[in-house]
């Protein structure tokens, strides 16, 4: 018998505010799995379209620069990175104009495919498996992932934990600020955020964080074991 595991290629996707990021962090510590947060990718793509002067409302603009900037992920799920030409992009891709741009830009079809590239041949690379988490993953970056997992939460959870992160911002404003980007980001023509037919849904609205962390985890170690 041989001592190599199969990589697993675990796909985290739903909207804001629903505890993919915390989950996901924690599902691949738990696991000893490499973490993506494709999420952080467009962020990047947009700071660097703010900073490099492109209006990001004018798409054939940022199609022509889709492919310039260089964003390299740092997958250890501790302590993930992410940089721009060669600079810690951290920062400046959590900033309330980059959020509030974000949605414009990853809906342009050249940055998706510039991106969607760059996520496959990075979940190619994780030799022990990698946990995905975005919006378009088990729909269309890794459709043969061994695991589709699409969480959700009411507009009201989602706005609490997210007013809470950002250290108590009004929560009628922040659950205002997530719908519209829900929406932006559902009903743009190229790979909208949806559930992939075989997807498992959970919804995380009255579980803790803990709670949601030891499903997701109960699941793959079943998918693993071939049940
Ligand atoms: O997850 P996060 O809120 O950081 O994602 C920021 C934005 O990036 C989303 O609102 C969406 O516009 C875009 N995104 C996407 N596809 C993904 C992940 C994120 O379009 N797979």
């Amino acid at each position: 018998m041989s001592d190599t595991v199969e990589p697993v290629i675990v796909a985290i996707d739903g909207p804001s505010g629903t505890g993919k990021s915390s989950t996901s962090k924690a599902v691949a510590a738990t696991l000893g799995l490499s973490y993506l947060d494709t999420g952080a990718q467009y962020r990047a793509i947009t700071w660097w379209m703010i900073s490099n002067g492109v209006d990001v409302n004018d798409r054939a603009a940022v199609a022509t620069a889709a492919a310039k900037p260089v964003i390299v992920s740092g997958t250890d799920p501790a302590a993930p990175t992410i940089t721009v030409d060669g600079a810690d992009a951290s920062g400046p891709i959590r900033t309330p104009e980059v959020t509030a741009k974000v949605s414009a830009v990853s809906a342009v079809p050249e940055v998706r495919t510039r991106v969607t590239e760059l996520q496959r041949s990075i979940a190619a690379a994780a030799d022990k498996g990698i946990v995905v988490e975005g919006r378009d993953i088990g729909t269309t970056v890794l459709p043969d992932a061994d695991l589709k997992i699409f969480l959700t939460a009411s507009p009201e959870a989602r706005a609490a934990r997210r007013s809470g992160e950002l250290k108590g911002s009004d929560v009628t404003a922040t659950r205002a600020a997530l719908l519209k980007r829900d929406t932006a980001d559902s009903s743009r023509t190229t790979s909208p955020l949806a559930k992939a037919a075989d997807a498992v849904e959970v919804d995380t609205t009255d579980l803790t964080l803990q709670q949601v962390i030891e499903c997701v985890v109960t699941l793959v170690e079943e998918r693993r074991a071939g049940r």
